[in-house]
């Protein structure tokens, strides 16, 4: 049966305003002025800036564990300068009556309970047997519950495992008590309202698997059914019912996987539940298609609607990626579609039991209404809330549904507060309907409105601002790739099975506009299977290097005096060729290189942005600038390319770095000679038909692949080369220095080097650090594509208060990872790029074993050691110091040292003690501290609470000084100028005593 919303809307008000009726007078407790929860939230919602100090306070403060970091971090949060700690704050302390000389420790110990008794506000429970307590009394006063056990951050799963128990320990502790709790009204078939059972955990799946990740949809839910079965084989045994709750985004078709399996294995236990967001713009989608799957399959289901929980994150993430925001933006629209998709659901009452998660009067009035329109059995819906909040909006429904279920965490203070901080927010935002009732007091009718009148209200008047008529659109990164999209998790697999059929193939140079083939060639491998050839490269030895050079001579006269506009345009098509051609580049990477599919997507959409923003450079640059304002004068500053640059690229970032160096080259009009490294030459072979696809002249750009040791120094010494943009090692890099500053005979030019040579580079885990965050940062930073990047961490400096908490969980998550070729993408670390990589490797890890104490070691199965894949064992050792080798030297490999540091003072000054300054890191949640680090951590590139490594053109413009390289921030706006020669001419425009006056000259006012 179906209904008709719009002849619906005044019986939804009018039962709205029964409703508020029912309730008059009454007011969330976090709302009650009266104590300190509701003085806090009141402030909070009055002044921004204490709201995000608060709320990041509430965050660190379980880490706090002395007195002194206690005060230390109440005087850094929240007495700015020399303002005090505000008064509410001091509120409770002053009402003990130690009033006035109140002493810090006093303060500082109210503050910290206080905080503590609000997190309990909406927490149940900390340990089991607190939780059935408290689930009791809520039985008594009339209300089901939901059990949901916090703490779904597991970094390992070792922490997993601990999850599942955690669950498995409060069904016990439930079983125990389940035959005293009588039915709730009504149930004398010993089901509460004599349908539903009594028993309800809700689980949130992630915690599950450690490993969950989107791209691997298969795996992560079978990792999550791993360890959920087991609990849901003993709520069954107990009767009772499991919802799956829905998280962010990147695990929700994985979710829907999961729920799919479960409820297939167990077909004659209909009481599993799973959330759908209404916030999401494809619900409607999804749920119709689950409710389609449902009656296929002919099983009933069981949908929990919410509006979504993760509003903030979602939009963030997808800004910082360049992905479409997948919520809806305007608050209405949530409501609309939690209206729309709660009419889908009751449609079918049949096969779906619906709960109503909501705490808006509106959107439950409007359940309540289609469902007595439809005639929807009582037994078929019920309503929920979160235990803590909305005490009026739970009693009101207890009034008329009588059904309430109370979402009840319960565990940790720890994980609480993180939870806690998720509450705060939703209670203070703005579009909060619990806030707009009870902390606002908006109008009723306001409130109770159809949400597409609010809509429309707040859409009149609202004009998109027009994109810019002339010249190029602000540059923006290209979009990380986005694996909850099913197409693009099948499209790296067929990438990689065309690329099979195609692949081993002798490749030419390409020189002057010619292919030229060589009888010496070079085999490049797959690292995971070094039987399998991608490509057969021809060498270039010295005559072909000359030939190059004397092909982009002749090119450079014509393409230096090129419009900057027209050689944009070039890059422009060439970027366009890389988005063409997306998944075939990253499936080279994949198997040449051994890059994982994210990371050969960001080689690639890196690639594709220093296209974009050095063809936007190149057109700022290539604008004349007046110097000085004088007038009868016309002074003027512009920029020529300054002759053939010879280009010799690393293997790391086999198309980024290359086409990064060689797109600016010849963005400033100079030719290039570019030599890749032989290990990815193949991939290095996509810049000729990248730029053959754009239209680039003959003799601009050639590819020169080659043995170093026959033609290396030949191309850096050549008379004719004036730039050599160089990317590698210290050794090679310094080598290349030296032999630039020899002038050769017939050298008409001082040649210019820009070296990029590598790190060392550190993190640093401060005793506040967020441990979530900084144990996966860590990991991901020394281990993704197997720590083979310049911008690696190679060293963790952790703070001795917190050395033991943190090294137990980054050894339990580096156990975790799973080994294996890049092309499976739950694999997620692979093997190096090639033997003698290995061999470096291994040779480190024999320091490292000698040098410290090893902490982990882990190595491939054996059956992929038997391929011969050049794995390299994954290695954290503990006991290092800075005089340590391994401290010292850039391994390019899976070797992370830990060092043990006093203080901020000695992590920083250990930060600082080797020859390079390229990137570094630090977790801290100390405002000081960050400022600090800003200021005294010095290297080219800082993150804070961020991994050192995954840097984007313009935002995170690269490179470092010191040993680490000369030159300036490659994707920065100081890169071209390297490739360039100023100018200046300056004309006399006086002539006879008469001269033009000019816009800007100083002239007389
Ligand atoms: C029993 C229960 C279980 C829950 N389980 C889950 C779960 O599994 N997963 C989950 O994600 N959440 C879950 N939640 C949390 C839930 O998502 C929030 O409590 C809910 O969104 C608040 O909505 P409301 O209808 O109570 O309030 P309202 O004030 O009407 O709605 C607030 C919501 O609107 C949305 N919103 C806010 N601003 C905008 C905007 N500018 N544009 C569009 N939409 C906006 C957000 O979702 C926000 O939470 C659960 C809640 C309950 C009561």
């Amino acid at each position: 049966m179906t209904t008709d919303m719009s002849s619906l809307d005044p019986r939804i008000i009018a039962r709205g305003r029964e409703f508020f009726a029912s309730i008059s007078g009454e007011s969330p407790s976090v709302f009650n002025k009266g104590w300190w929860t509701g003085k806090v939230m009141d402030w909070s919602m009055k002044n921004e800036d204490f709201k995000i100090q608060m709320f990041r306070f509430v965050d660190v403060l379980p880490y706090l564990n002395t007195s002194e970091s206690l005060s230390r971090h109440i005087e850094e949060y929240f007495a700015a300068d020399d303002s005090n700690i505000p008064d509410v704050l001091k509120w409770g302390a002053t009402k003990t009556k130690i009033g006035g000389g109140l002493v810090a420790k006093v303060l500082n110990k109210t503050i910290r309970s206080n905080i503590e008794s609000m997190a309990r506000q909406f927490i149940i429970g900390q340990v089991s047997k607190e939780a059935v307590k408290g689930i009791k009394k809520l039985r008594k006063d009339g209300f089901s519950f939901v059990l949901d056990l916090l703490g779904e951050a597991t970094v390992s799963e070792v922490e997993s495992d601990a999850y599942r128990d955690g669950y498995l320990e409060v069904l016990e502790a439930m079983q125990k008590e389940l035959s005293k709790w009588k039915p709730l009204e009504g149930g004398n078939n010993d089901l509460d309202w004599g349908h539903a059972p009594k028993v309800n955990v809700a689980v949130k799946p992630s915690a599950f698997y450690s490993q969950s990740k989107a791209v691997d949809l298969d795996g992560t839910a079978a990792g999550m059914m791993s360890r959920i079965e087991p609990i849901y084989k003993k709520v069954m045994e107990m009767g009772g019912f499991m919802c799956i709750d829905m998280e962010s985004l990147k695990y929700k078709d994985a979710t829907i996987e999961l729920y799919k399996r479960l409820r297939t294995k167990y077909p004659d236990y209909p009481h599993l539940g799973i959330v759908f967001q209404a916030y999401l713009k494809c619900v409607d989608d999804d749920v119709r298609d689950f409710l389609a799957w449902s009656r296929e399959a002919n099983l009933p289901v069981s949908i929990r609607l919410v509006k979504g929980a993760y509003w903030d994150y979602e939009t963030v993430m997808a800004k910082q990626n360049g992905w479409e925001v997948p919520v809806w933006t305007h608050k209405p629209e949530s409501d609309m579609a939690f209206e729309r998709v709660s009419k889908m659901i009751l449609e079918n009452s049949d096969i779906c039991h619906y709960a109503c998660a909501s705490h808006n009067i509106r959107s439950i009035s409007a359940v309540m209404e289609m469902a007595s329109d439809m005639n929807v059995p009582d037994e078929r819906y019920e309503f929920q809330v979160l235990y803590g909040m909305a005490e009026p909006v739970r009693k009101g429904l207890k009034n008329v549904a009588k059904r309430v279920r109370l979402y009840c965490p319960y565990g940790d203070l720890l994980p609480g507060m993180a939870y806690l901080v998720r509450r705060l927010l939703e209670n203070t935002a703005n579009e909060s309907f619990l806030k707009m009732t009870f902390a606002d007091e908006a109008d009723m009718d306001r409130l109770l409105e159809n949400p597409e009148v609010t809509l429309r209200a707040q859409l009149e008047g609202k004009t998109v601002p027009p994109e810019p008529s002339e010249g190029l659109a602000r540059f923006q990164n290209y979009p990380i790739v986005d694996f909850t999209i099913e197409d693009e998790r099948k499209a790296y697999p067929a990438a990689i099975a065309k690329l099979r059929g195609n692949m081993g193939k002798k490749i030419p140079l390409y020189i002057n506009g010619q292919e030229v083939e060589t009888s010496d060639t070079l085999d490049s491998y797959n690292p995971a299977n070094p039987d399998e050839i991608i490509g057969s490269v021809c060498q270039a030895g010295v005559g072909e290097v000359d030939r190059a050079i004397e092909g982009a001579s002749e090119a450079y006269l014509k393409w230096r005096d090129v419009a900057p506009e027209e050689r944009a345009e070039v890059l422009l098509k060439a970027a366009q060729y890389l988005k063409d051609n997306m998944h075939d580049l990253c499936a080279v990477q994949i198997l040449e290189v051994g890059k994982q599919w994210d990371q050969a997507q960001g080689d690639v959409a890196e690639a594709i942005d220093f296209l974009e923003y050095y063809a936007r450079e190149t057109i700022r640059l290539g604008e004349p600038r007046r110097m000085g304002h004088a007038p009868g004068e016309m002074s003027q500053l512009f920029y020529q390319g300054k002759g053939v640059a010879a280009v010799i690229a690393p293997w790391n970032f086999p198309l980024a770095i290359s086409v990064g160096m060689v797109a600016a080259a010849i963005a400033s009009g100079c030719p290039v000679v570019y030599k890749p490294a032989g290990i990815s030459s193949v991939i290095g072979n996509g810049l000729t038909d990248m730029w053959k696809a754009a239209g680039l002249p003959e003799g601009v750009f050639n590819y020169c692949p080659g043995r170093g040791s026959v033609m290396g120094d030949h191309l850096v010494d050549h008379p004719d080369v004036s730039v050599i943009a160089f990317t590698g090692s210290m050794e090679i890099g310094l080598r290349i220095q030296e032999r630039a500053a020899k002038v050769q005979p017939g050298q008409q030019q001082c040649k210019k080097v820009i070296a990029e040579m590598g790190g060392k580079n550190a993190t640093i885990i401060d005793d506040d650090a967020d441990l979530d965050e900084a144990v996966l940062g860590v990991l991901y930073a020394a281990f993704g594509f197997q720590g083979q990047k310049c911008s690696a961490c190679s060293r963790v400096i952790v703070l001795d208060p917190i050395y033991d908490r943190f090294i137990e969980r980054l050894t339990e998550a580096a156990h975790s990872v799973k080994l294996g070729p890049a092309e499976n993408p739950a694999n997620y670390m692979g093997p190096v790029v090639d033997k003698a990589a290995l061999e470096n490797v291994l040779r480190y890890v024999k320091i490292a074993e000698s040098e410290g104490k090893i902490l982990v070691k882990r190595e491939v199965s054996d059956d992929l050691k038997a391929t011969g894949g050049c794995y390299a064992p994954l290695t954290i050792v503990e006991g290092i110091t800075k005089d340590h080798r391994i401290a010292q030297e850039e391994v390019f490999g899976p070797v992370l040292s830990v060092m043990r540091a006093k203080n901020m003072d000695d992590a920083i000054d250990i930060a600082n003690s080797t020859q390079f300054a390229l990137t570094g890191a630090i977790y801290t949640r100390s405002p000081a501290n960050l400022e600090q680090a800003r200021k005294d951590f010095r290297v080219g590139n800082l993150y804070l609470n961020k991994p050192s490594v995954g840097a984007l053109v313009e935002r995170h413009a690269f490179g470092g000084f010191k040993m680490s390289g000369v030159g300036s921030k490659a994707g920065g706006p100081d890169y071209l100028l390297q490739f360039m020669d100023p100018r200046l001419v300056c004309e006399n425009t006086m002539r006879r005593g008469f001269a033009p006056i000019e816009e800007g000259d100083d002239w007389l006012s």
